[in-house]
């Protein structure tokens, strides 16, 4: 019988990256797992195998999906595709890792992978003095699951809806009625439900006359960019940093925040690498009165990542394990006292590794700073 993943060279795009491969080794150097405790990944010796026909040695679940090992591949090898469709195989082998599944469960059940209750979605907008849930519009504000429920991530959603109603933008929010972008599922490998769910968010979006979606997470913005479009699903998907950016060029929004102090920026692994927004958010910050900034050594498409993204922000990794404490100290090397970011799953990891290691910033989503200097009450 063929190995299961032989199945994968029968697709060209992947067929192609397989055999693109010229074993150079620079994604495993480049790859955060292997920072720690030797390596513990290596795309180049999965890929090998793969072109020889040997089973993968590799647990497609370890991997973070942050793109590092494809920023420096001469060979343009798209790792995680690869590794995606490995999933797809682990996942109809029942070999998917418990917590994976049980998201992909309560997802089903309540429509976020916490398995929090569905009516209490809309509990974010709670002391919002506006009219903006589940009305008619062409632009929906999509808060994804976790700003909707984890109350300090709350505070993200306050900021970027305030700042939307300060430049007078007509948009509406989903609130109790939002499901999960099915991010989630995505990572799973599993596909009938998660295609199930974007049809039925496509249904839910299509009934409010929505075109326009901005998401606040970077990992909804890549399912709305990137594979809605496969379901039928075309919007005009932004995050909110361009978005702001748009209105800021336009002359709507005026940044009227100032803040001694200085500051650093992380780029978001499916923000940077995955959506190539990089200078946005840099011209927000700019834009904040008195703040001086400096890049961390790592930035742009080079940025570590915070060990979120791919799922594993549902799965638990050792505290030695963490890039996300590598990165914060690299913030702090900088002279930052705050870190600022634009990802909820990033913001999670980054104060989790600041209050352990007890680094001296602070972590911020730029829609706190930008709404919170500009005198702004969220909480
Ligand atoms: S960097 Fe690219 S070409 Fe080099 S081993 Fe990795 S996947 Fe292969
Ligand atoms: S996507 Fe990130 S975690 Fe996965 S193999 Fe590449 S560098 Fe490593």
């Amino acid at each position: 019988m063929m190995p299961a993943y032989a199945e994968l060279l029968n697709d060209k795009s992947l067929s192609e990256s397989i055999t693109a491969c010229f074993q150079c080794g620079a994604c495993t150097a480049a790859c955060p797992l292997n920072m720690f405790n030797g390596v513990r990944l290596s795309p180049r010796q999965m890929l090998r195998r793969m072109q020889l026909g040997l089973p993968t040695n590799i647990d497609p679940y370890l991997c973070m999906m942050c793109r590092a090992c494809e920023a420096v591949c001469p060979r343009g090898v798209k790792v995680s595709e690869v590794i995606t469709a490995l999933r797809k195989i682990w996942f109809k082998q029942n070999r998917t890792p418990a917590p994976l599944t049980q998201a992909l469960w309560r997802v089903y059940e309540e429509g976020n992978p916490w398995g929090y209750s569905s009516r209490l979605r809309g509990r974010w907008l709670d002391g919002l003095d506006a009219n903006i849930a589940a009305r008619k519009s062409e632009t929906l504000l999509y808060v994804g699951c976790i700003s909707s429920y984890d109350i300090r991530l709350q505070r993200i959603a306050k900021a970027v809806a305030q700042l939307l109603l300060k430049a007078g933008v007509d948009f509406t929010v989903l609130g109790q009625e939002e499901r999960c972008c099915g991010d989630s599922i995505y990572n799973t490998g599993e596909t009938d439900f998660l295609e199930e769910l974007v049809q039925e968010n496509i249904g839910r979006f299509n009934a409010y006359g929505v075109r326009r979606i901005i998401a606040i997470s970077p990992h909804c913005l890549r399912m709305f960019r990137d594979i809605y479009p496969r379901y039928g699903g075309e919007y005009e998907a932004l995050h909110y940093t361009e978005f702001l950016t748009e209105l800021l060029d336009s002359g709507r929004l005026a940044v009227n925040a100032s803040l001694t102090a200085k500051a650093t920026y992380h780029d978001p692994c499916y923000l940077g690498r995955y959506m190539k927004i990089y200078e946005q958010p840099r011209k927000l910050i700019e834009n904040v009165k008195g703040l001086s900034f400096e890049e961390m050594t790592l930035s742009k498409e080079l940025a570590l990542c915070c060990g979120g993204g791919g799922g594993r922000i549902l799965m638990e990794s050792k505290p030695e394990e963490r890039p996300s404490n590598q990165r914060v100290r690299q913030a702090a090397e900088t002279g930052a006292e705050i870190l600022v970011t634009t990802c909820p799953y990033c913001i999670v990891n980054f104060e989790d590794s600041a209050k352990i290691q007890r680094t001296p910033v602070k972590v911020m989503d730029l829609a706190e700073l930008l709404y919170g200097a500009a005198g702004g009450q969220l909480g």
